[in-house]
């Protein structure tokens, strides 16, 4: 099964919360190097664009994942936009600050700061079906940063009931929690129902 994702750090964090015996190929193990366009309105359209794009040239089954950040006070933005929100260049650390900066700029004097990270995962399984799962945390923005680990908008994430932000969680707590884990238990569990489904028919 492939993985239609670049990023190697995820490639592990996902093969960690998958059943043992599935053993998942990243893109470059395939031999893909180039860019799989992400232009959809909104995370379902981008995961299923990806995991299409991927499938569609390897015929593998073959799986995509797409999150977002999605504020109550602004409409669900910076949402799919999430990576790219202050449109700045450089390494990922300055794109990461100036996304916070923008989204603390523009929730300043708004009342609501709820918002909730959502994780959508496009799969198309060995008989070109396509399945969608989702992981959702809800939390809200805090005005100033506070923490150093993990990426992206972690030091402005507040997940309710926690009093800390994501980047001031050890990361091993983050991602028991987080939503993108809850999104990947989701499909973990659909995989190893249709194995057991499969292994059944097979005796
Ligand atoms: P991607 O779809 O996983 O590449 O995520 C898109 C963007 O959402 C990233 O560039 C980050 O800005 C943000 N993001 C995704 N996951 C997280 C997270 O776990 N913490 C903080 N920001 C995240």
């Amino acid at each position: 099964m492939v993985f239609a994702t670049a990023n190697r750090h995820k490639l592990e964090e996902v093969q960690a919360m998958l059943p043992d015996n599935l053993q998942i190929r990243s893109l470059s193990d395939i031999g893909f190097t180039g860019e799989i366009p992400e232009t959809g309105a909104t995370l379902e359209d981008n995961a299923l664009q990806k995991a299409r794009f991927i499938h569609e040239r390897y015929g593998a089954p073959c799986f995509a994942d797409d999150t977002g950040l999605e504020t109550e006070a602004l409409d669900g933005a910076p949402g799919v936009h999430s990576a790219r929100y202050a449109g700045a260049e450089g390494s990922q650390e300055e794109r990461d600050k100036a996304n916070m900066a923008r989204l603390l700029h523009e929730l300043a004097g708004k009342s609501g700061r709820n918002a909730r990270f959502r994780t959508v995962i496009a799969y198309i399984d060995a008989d070109n079906r396509e399945h969608l799962f989702e992981g959702t945390v809800n939390g809200s923005i805090i005005e100033d940063a506070a923490g150093s680990k993990g990426f992206g908008y972690d030091p402005v994430f507040m997940p309710d009931g926690y009093g800390i932000t994501y980047a001031q969680m050890a990361l091993c707590e983050k991602n028991l929690i987080s939503h993108r884990a809850k999104a990947f238990q989701k499909f973990a569990e659909a995989i190893r129902e249709a194995n057991c489904l499969m292994s059944r028919v097979e005796l």
